[in-house]
């Protein structure tokens, strides 16, 4: 519909991010004609509350009979969606069974409380030209214009305040378009205003310093080092910290240097966008044979805009991210936009770091701990063009590019791109493929471990499989050796949680100079305090797990609700004073190491440490120049992480993601050792992989030990149909929590009635408590739906008859407020 047309129609439908699944008719006020459009936020009268919802349509009649109120006002001058997107949005409700509108939260990058902050810069000369030919002074218009003609410089939420109106977004955007006002973005919030910071350049001419360096070179040798760096940069400037670092200086020399005048020191503004402190130089690439034929295969489908899914097996360290570079060249020369999927951005600094340096500022990121300015610049310089390629967590799927010619998504099996804390509880990697579908463009999905369900879906020709077998440079995959700890007990090689061979091994490794990973899966120093006389174990008063003890703090914390309680000096149930600890966190890991190697730099890397945006890549860019010789971690470490010189890796206990009662248990093992071990040996020195175990034995570690990815899919897949689980079978998990246990019980079983009244084909477990069963003070009950493909090839079946006994269940239960929360393809069932 063009602008004209458009500009006549008299009827927006709404939609509310709310349970509930309406669309709402409100009238467009004739001061609005023009500004409302499909894709804004408009703010609107609901009973007798005030809404913002999303404008979904825009109709010239309406059936509806009751009196139509009028939108009250509209926040966004852009869409922050289009009809495209729109699509998107209306799959992903669908398919995970929520309001159009809780969907359409992805939308929007930023809260309505940066809009308050924005400024208001008047013109008052204008603004009282405007208020004079006001005929009704109390008019909102005219009410805002006597306050900008009061005071020049007002924040939106200083207007509001005066006018004692909230809606006058639209009265301000019409000010704007008449040139009375200029409403600034960019000095929102005031805890991210502009940033500058010092920067160097050079203040003479390269042959003017060329012929100074004889005799610079003799006096002061630091000199020469910092001009050289400065005539090598492209831009002629570098910011001063990182001509420090970089060429290993101090402030003093440089100082001399402007004091002769060779270098001038200025502050520059640095847009607010997210920068890598991980930083890598760029190499020069020949692209092998194999690498070439999967560029040239997924560059065609970019080229002819044509969408296909594409399966990237590729191991550890073949050049996979290589491939995703030359694939962004090619959309990029086509004049199309792509999203790099990662699953989660402060852990692949390596990733982003080779995206900025091939292609600098046309590349943006996206992640949750960006702050709002941050985030909000990163989606504005999307909307506005500037941005052509996003990388970023999950939520980077809604970035608004507007000509998508490629979706990557690395490491493809990772749980992280599931959503699991908002409804609708999406999965990113299959909603890329949604996506691509709807832009036309292919999709590529790496891993050095795929999914079960993504690599099945490649043997059964839904994906092309494509994949890279061997290392970069034939660097050889590590050795991987397997050490039983019952038995290296029995023959006392154990010292507390290391064996022997661990340790030698080492101790052996760092005299070399090379770099060592040692993986724990658990944060904490003991994972659980027990009472040697009653064996009560201590658990957290809310929720039903056990509670972990942090050494520093001397304190047990709650892994699932941060409750942080004083270690108890007795027990609480007998008063015994013989409290054990039991169970090994990293922290554990890093005081014993740090006890048998007392001069070694150990940092850990965990969810405890990494507090703050850009610790990670201070660590890493530490461990790469081997100041820091060891690293010790969670899964945090078993991601992305290339550096040439780790040649040990090491595996306190495979069992912390092997016991867990979960059907993707195995896979995840398998995924985390496999990912792990892959960080070692990654150039032409030799790698090796240690990992201790209580059972040896076990098909998942036999097959880590054996580098058979395939042999582990087809001893999985079996497991898969025999269990019933996917892909064969559909899974959605339905909870509901509350404290209240008996309420609970019987909200549960009244859905769970609703439940098999539509069921039609569908199998149900009875309501059951959740493996956790109790969660920040909430009680938890579960009902697993599950249902053969063969019976519901495209979901429909299932989602019908939850989404019928979700209505059902809202309309009419006495427990409205213990709402069901649905699961469409659980990533886990506990
Ligand atoms: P993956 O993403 O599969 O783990 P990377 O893309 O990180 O692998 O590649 C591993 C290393 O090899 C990187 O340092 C990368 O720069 C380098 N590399 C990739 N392709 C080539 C190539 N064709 N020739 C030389 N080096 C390469
Ligand atoms: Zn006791
Ligand atoms: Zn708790």
């Amino acid at each position: 519909m063009d602008n004209l047309t458009n500009n006549l129609l008299k009827y927006a439908q709404v939609v509310f991010p709310q349970p509930f699944r309406n669309l709402f008719t409100y009238l467009i006020p004739d001061e609005l004609l023009g500004l409302v459009k499909v894709g804004v936020r408009v703010v609107v009268p609901f009973g007798k509350r005030t809404l913002t919802g999303f404008v979904v349509a825009l109709t010239n009649s309406t059936e509806v009979k009751e009196k139509i109120k009028p939108i009250k006002d509209v926040l966004d001058e852009k869409p922050i969606f289009d009809e495209k997107a729109l699509k998107f949005y209306e799959w992903i409700s669908e398919y995970y069974i929520s309001s159009l509108g809780e969907a359409l939260r992805n939308s929007v990058p930023y809260g309505t409380e940066v809009e308050s902050k924005k400024k208001v810069v008047a013109d008052k000369i204008i603004c009282r030209k405007l208020f004079d030919s006001e005929k009704r002074k109390d008019s909102l218009k005219a009410k805002v214009l006597s306050k900008l003609m009061d005071k020049e410089i007002n924040s939106v939420s200083q207007i509001q305040k005066a006018v004692k109106n909230k809606n006058i977004y639209s009265v301000l955007r019409s000010l704007e378009k008449l040139g009375a006002v200029s409403i600034i973005d960019d000095v929102i919030p005031q805890r991210v205003k502009e940033k500058k910071i010092k920067h160097v350049s050079l203040a003479k001419s390269i042959d003017e310093i060329y012929n100074t360096i004889p005799e610079l070179e003799r006096k002061s040798p630091k000199q020469i080092v910092i001009l050289l760096e400065l005539i090598s940069q492209k831009e002629k400037e570098i910011p001063l910290q990182q001509l420090i670092k970089k060429t290993n200086t101090n402030y003093s020399v440089i100082n001399s240097l402007v004091k002769k005048g060779f270098i001038s020191i200025y502050e520059k503004r640095v847009e607010r966008v997210y920068s890598e402190i991980y930083t890598e130089k760029s190499k020069e690439i020949q692209l092998s044979e194999r690498q070439k034929y999967i560029i040239d295969k997924i560059g065609n489908r970019i080229s002819s805009s044509e969408f296909e899914s594409f399966l990237l097996h590729g191991i550890t360290g073949s050049g996979k991210t290589q491939v995703y570079i030359e694939l962004s060249k090619i959309a990029l020369s086509k004049g199309k936009d792509i999203i790099i999927l990662v699953p989660e951005i402060s852990l692949t600094p390596q990733i982003t770091a080779r995206f900025f340096n091939h292609f600098g500022d046309k590349v943006t990121v996206i992640h949750s701990r960006l702050s709002l300015g941050e985030r909000y610049d990163a989606w504005r310089g999307i909307i506005n063009g500037k941005f052509k390629i996003v990388i970023g967590a999950r939520s980077a799927l809604f970035a608004p590019l507007k000509n998508l010619g490629l979706i990557v998504v690395d490491e493809e099996h990772d749980q992280s791109y599931k959503q699991q804390e908002m409804i609708p509880k999406y999965h990113a990697r299959d909603a890329a493929i949604v996506l691509a579908k709807l832009n036309n463009c292919p999709v590529v999905l790496g891993s050095a471990t795929p999914s079960i369900e993504s690599m099945y879906n490649a043997l059964t020709g839904k994906f092309t499989l494509l994949e890279l077998p061997e290392r970069i440079d034939n660097a050889k995959l590590p050795i991987i050796r397997l050490v039983d700890v019952t038995i290296e007990k029995k023959k006392k090689q154990m010292e507390n949680i290391f064996s022997r061979i661990l340790l030698n091994e080492i101790i052996e490794r760092l005299g070399k100079k090379e770099g060592v990973i040692i993986l724990q899966n658990r944060r904490g120093f003991a994972t659980q305090v027990f009472c040697g006389d009653c064996g009560e174990v201590i658990i957290c008063p809310n929720c039903s797990v056990s509670m972990v003890h942090h050494i520093n703090k001397n304190v047990l914390k709650c892994h699932y609700c941060g409750t942080t309680v004083p270690v108890p000096k007795a027990c609480p149930v007998c008063g015994s004073i013989a409290l054990k600890f039991f169970g090994t966190g990293t922290q554990r890991v890093e005081d014993e190491l740090g006890f048998y190697l007392p001069n070694v730099k150990i940092e850990r890397i965990d969810s405890d440490t990494i507090d703050r945006k850009g610790k990670l890549s201070e660590i890493l860019n530490r461990f790469a120049k081997g100041e820091v010789q060891i690293l010790v971690g969670t899964q945090m470490v078993s991601k992305g992480l290339d550096f040439a010189n780790v040649t040990l890796v090491g595996v306190i206990s495979a069992e912390t993601t092997l016991w867990l009662p979960d059907f993707r248990a195995d896979e995840r093992t398998f995924q985390l050792l496999t990912q792990v071990a892959g960080r070692s040996g990654r150039s032409k020195s030799e790698g090796e992989v240690i990992i201790q175990t209580q059972n040896h034995k076990h098909f998942v570690l036999q097959k880590v030990l054996m580098n058979d990815y395939k042999g582990f899919y087809e001893n999985e897949i079996k497991l898969r149909l025999q269990g019933e689980y996917p892909p064969f079978t559909r899974l959605a998990l339905v909870e509901m929590k509350d404290e209240n246990e008996k309420r609970l019980k019987a909200a549960i079983n009244e859905f769970f009635e609703l439940l098999k009244k539509y069921k039609k084909g569908i199998k149900l477990t009875p309501p059951h408590e959740a493996v956790i069963y109790k969660i920040k003070g909430s009680y938890r009950y579960q009902i697993i739906l599950k249902c053969d493909k063969k019976i519901d090839s495209s979901g429909k079946l299932m989602r019908t008859a939850l989404l019928n006994s979700y209505v059902e269940y809202i309309q009419k239960s006495k427990f409205k407020d213990i709402r069901p929360i649905i699961d469409v393809d659980p990533q886990s069932i506990i």
